[in-house]
């Protein structure tokens, strides 16, 4: 087993990632939500700068202690709809497919950090057939989408053998796969990893970015390889305070997605989980900055920014309106530089 991207807190505090006097208080934040970064993020770390954007997002501090009551152990309710083990069935028409909980690096704010990490919750080859089995049985299902966990962590063998036998259910039309590591490990994405990619259906790949200094030179050619193998990449970024909360960063990062062929898809406002209020903004900033995105950047650049409701309710759009106010069907519509304009809404039955 190749554990090079294990990291100790010994090790993190031996390179002054971490302040010494924390080191007791950052064992416990490490024995509930393991450490791992990967080599090439840890490379990107300035350590000259207290606030760098990869730090923050990877090494634990010891406000991830502070759980505030309304953070949730299950934040957006998966267990509600877990029929079989690994499957995540919210809506018709599409499911979560949880293959393994590894990721090439823990995110302190990940959404699934309860469960992150965890041997135990990896799914075990009757889990995997009883998955196939649920999948096949309900035929409302047109997408699987491959989360966990990072699907790319999982040998490309066995990641082929699985989308094969997903493509070879008539009613899936398309597969998903969310993932972080053409970003923090990239030459994971090699010829084997783009192979285990054909599998005869449409393969959409969502990447995890939340800032521009993610994009070295090696994820830059990962993203390539995957965008010329003729794979449909889209993003997913989390709203995080004091990494990406300010339009500049923000609409950097998007321009970086556009630059390298990503099209953004999903801002996410940050869930409740627990241990993460510090990297948490009001709904209110993320209006603004959205606001400010549409004046300034392109149209291209622009994501949806989504809440995911806790209850397990599904996400849901969350911008400000521009529909100021509506009688009948006159409107009052407010534009870029917030001035006002009536609007008749004019039509035939
Ligand atoms: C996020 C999510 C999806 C995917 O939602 P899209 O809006 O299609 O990206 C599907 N199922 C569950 C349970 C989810 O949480
Ligand atoms: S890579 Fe994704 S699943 Fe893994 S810790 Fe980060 S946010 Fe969570």
């Amino acid at each position: 087993m190749k554990k090079k991207s294990i990291r100790t807190l010994n090790e993190i505090a031996q390179q002054n990632l971490i302040p010494q006097t924390d080191f007791l208080e950052l064992k416990k934040v490490v024995d509930t939500f393991s450490l791992t970064i990967s080599d090439q993020m840890l490379q990107l770390i300035d350590k000259n700068n207290p606030n760098d954007p990869i730090a923050q997002q990877f090494i634990p501090s010891k406000e991830e202690l502070n759980i505030s009551q309304t953070e949730l152990q299950d934040p957006i309710a998966d267990a509600a709809h877990t029929p079989v083990k690994g499957i995540v069935h919210r809506h018709a028409d599409r499911c979560l497919f949880k293959l393994a909980y590894a990721c090439a690096v823990y995110c302190r704010f990940c959404f699934r950090k309860e469960k992150i990490g965890n041997a135990a919750e990896t799914i075990s080859p009757q889990e995997l057939k009883n998955a196939y089995n649920y999948i096949r049985s309900h035929s409302e299902i047109w997408e699987v989408i491959l989360t966990g966990g990072d699907p790319l962590m999982l040998k490309p063998a066995f990641l082929k053998k699985i989308l094969i036998n997903l493509a070879t259910i008539q009613h899936i039309e398309v597969l998903r796969i969310h993932t972080r590591i053409p970003i923090v490990d990239s030459l994971k994405i090699n010829t084997e990893m783009l192979d285990a990619l054909k599998c005869g259906k449409p393969v959409y790949i969502i990447i995890h970015a939340n800032h521009p200094k993610e994009f070295s030179n090696e994820a830059i050619q990962a993203i390539a390889q995957l965008v010329d193998a003729g794979i449909p990449l889209l993003s997913q970024t989390v709203l995080l305070k004091n990494i990406n909360d300010n339009i500049d960063v923000l609409g950097q990062l998007m321009r970086c997605f556009i630059k390298n062929r990503i099209k953004p898809y999903y801002l996410h406002h940050a869930d409740l989980v627990k241990g993460t209020s510090h990297f948490r903004t009001s709904i209110k900033k993320g209006q603004t900055l959205l606001k400010e995105l549409r004046a300034r950047f392109s149209g291209i650049c622009q994501p949806t920014y989504v809440l995911d409701l806790p209850g397990g309710f599904g996400k849901v759009p969350i911008h400000s309106n521009y529909i100021l106010s509506t009688q009948e069907t006159e409107y009052c519509i407010e534009d870029h530089n917030g001035d006002a304009h009536a609007y008749s809404d004019i039509y035939k039955n």
